[in-house]
């Protein structure tokens, strides 16, 4: 009988230490899969529950092939890890999912749009620019949106330029210049892809972003029609079947008035817009990438329940010990399931837990996020 991948004690590593490797973390367990982890604080998320801790910079080659070099797999947590490093490891037969070809591609937005365009996968118009592109060209396209090419995250690297005093105050390293899209919703959809190049998809899920640009709330299932689901779902299996991708891939897309679905962007890692799959979807976004990167046969990816998500975010006006008010009073509902991830320390919009409403009905999901939303908060 062939021996069975499951039970065997895979030595799987993640770059960084975070909360996705957190939740990570709390599925693989239950495989008996040993997780190490590399960051460079102590204190991440996932130190206290990693098999094992490295400290280490996930950028620098050394210290990503010294830490890979005796793991069965490795996987990220972000996509700005040291690509170089990981294309040796492969090279010395570690498997590393996300490729490191893929995260190539998805960690240079210039690079990650050519690739959709390349591959007619419908996304707005875009072009690279730089400190040498002339201010006249740029000054045409206003409005636009400008995105660095490399290391944004959470809209860190994004602005909507409406003025030539925004683009006096906007980025000087290369970037990308985008066409405003007028969208009419914004939607994700968790797709995974297993070595077997089994693939799972997700429903489709809604995003609504606050001003910090996180997601403020997540609603699953989207609401649209079965047309623009189908839509959705072949954009995504179309992405992560060209990138060949083996993990998992969320698919952020934009829906317009005209009923066009545009990709805006990937993240071949578990992703915010997945955290209620833990308990509104038979199988969670973390144990499915869990399952595609080990070549297990991928879970079911029914809905169970409705849900919606907050994220648990760090007041604008305070930094320091985190305290947190509220959580006893909304435990009490049924289908409130909190999700802190072990953050000492709160910063202004810092991402400090979440919590997922899961109900029977969407009515009833939104309408006790409403009634909790205003009665959690993280102070100091
Ligand atoms: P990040 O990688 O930091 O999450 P995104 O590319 O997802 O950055 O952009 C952050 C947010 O900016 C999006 O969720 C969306 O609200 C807005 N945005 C990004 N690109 C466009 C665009 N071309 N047109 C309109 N809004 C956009």
């Amino acid at each position: 009988m062939e021996k069975d991948l499951i039970g065997s004690s895979h030595r799987l590593g993640i770059l960084g230490g975070g909360q996705l490797g957190r939740m990570f973390i709390q599925e693989a367990i239950s495989y008996n899969i040993h997780v190490h982890i590399m960051e460079n604080d102590t204190n991440a998320p996932s130190s206290s529950i990693a098999t094992s801790m490295t400290l280490g910079d996930i950028t620098n080659y050394d210290d990503v092939l010294d830490f890979g070099k005796d793991k069965d797999v490795i996987t990220v947590e972000i996509e700005n890890v040291n690509i170089d490093a990981l294309y040796e490891l492969e090279q010395r037969g570690v498997k590393v999912f996300p490729q490191p070809r893929v995260l190539e591609i998805i960690k240079d937005k210039g690079l990650q749009k050519e690739f959709y365009q390349k591959h007619n996968i419908l996304t707005s118009k875009f072009e690279c620019i730089d400190e040498n592109t002339p201010k006249s060209d740029l000054i045409q396209k206003i409005p636009f949106v400008h995105k660095l090419r490399t290391g944004g995250y959470d809209g860190k690297g994004v602005k909507i330029i409406n003025s030539e005093s925004d683009l006096a105050t906007s980025f000087t390293q290369a970037s990308i210049c985008e066409e405003l899209v007028p969208f009419e919703k914004e939607l994700s959809v968790i797709v995974a892809r297993n070595e077997n190049g089994e693939i799972a998809v997700y429903p489709t899920v809604e995003c609504e972003f606050n001003d910090a640009n996180l997601v403020a709330y997540l609603f699953s299932p989207a609401s649209i029609s079965d047309e623009i689901e189908q839509k959705a779902y072949k954009v995504a299996i179309d992405v992560i079947n060209k990138l060949e991708l083996v993990g998992i891939l969320a698919v952020e897309l934009f829906l317009t008035s005209e009923g066009e679905i545009l990709v805006n962007e990937v993240a071949p890692r578990p992703h915010n817009s997945g955290h209620h799959t833990i308990e509104c979807n038979i199988t969670s976004q973390f144990e499915q990438h869990m399952r595609a990167v080990l070549n297990m046969p991928l879970g079911s990816t029914e809905m169970t329940r409705y849900g919606v998500m907050l994220n648990l975010i760090g007041s604008s006006d305070s930094s320091g010990q985190a305290k947190y008010e509220g959580l006893s009073e909304i435990i009490s509902q049924p289908g409130v399931h909190v999700h802190l991830y072990g953050k000492e320390m709160t910063k202004p919009n810092r991402k400090m837990g979440h919590i997922t409403i899961a109900s029977s009905t969407m009515e009833s999901a939104k309408q006790l996020a409403d009634e909790i939303k205003n009665k959690v908060r993280v102070t100091t």
